[in-house]
C-alpha cells in the first residue's frame, strides 16, 4: 500500500466505479467547483518512487481523492 497524500484515509472503491485515465503531475478543473484547476499529486511506493495507485488533489486545505489505480474516480457531490 503506498503512503496517502496527507490527511487521506482509507477508501474502498469497486472496478465499476473507476473512470477515465489520469496520472500524477497532471492538472484538471475542480471536482469540487472551486473554478481553478488542481495539480492531481500521487501517492509513494515503498521506495519512494511516484506511483498512481491513489491520486489526490488539493482544494483549499484539504486533500481529496480523485483517483485509484491510474483511473478517475467520481463521488457523491463532485461536479466535474
Ligand atoms: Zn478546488
Amino acid at each position: 500500500m503506498p503512503e496517502l497524500p496527507d490527511g487521506t484515509s482509507y477508501v474502498a472503491i469497486g472496478n465499476d466505479e473507476l473512470g477515465a485515465p489520469l496520472k500524477s503531475g497532471e492538472s484538471m478543473p475542480c471536482p469540487k467547483g472551486c473554478g481553478e484547476s488542481h495539480v492531481i499529486l500521487g501517492g509513494k511506493d515503498k521506495d519512494g518512487n511516484e506511483t498512481n495507485m491513489i491520486l489526490a488533489y488539493r482544494c483549499g486545505d484539504k486533500v481529496y481523492l480523485c483517483g485509484v489505480n491510474g483511473k478517475r474516480t467520481k463521488f457523491k457531490g463532485d461536479r466535474a
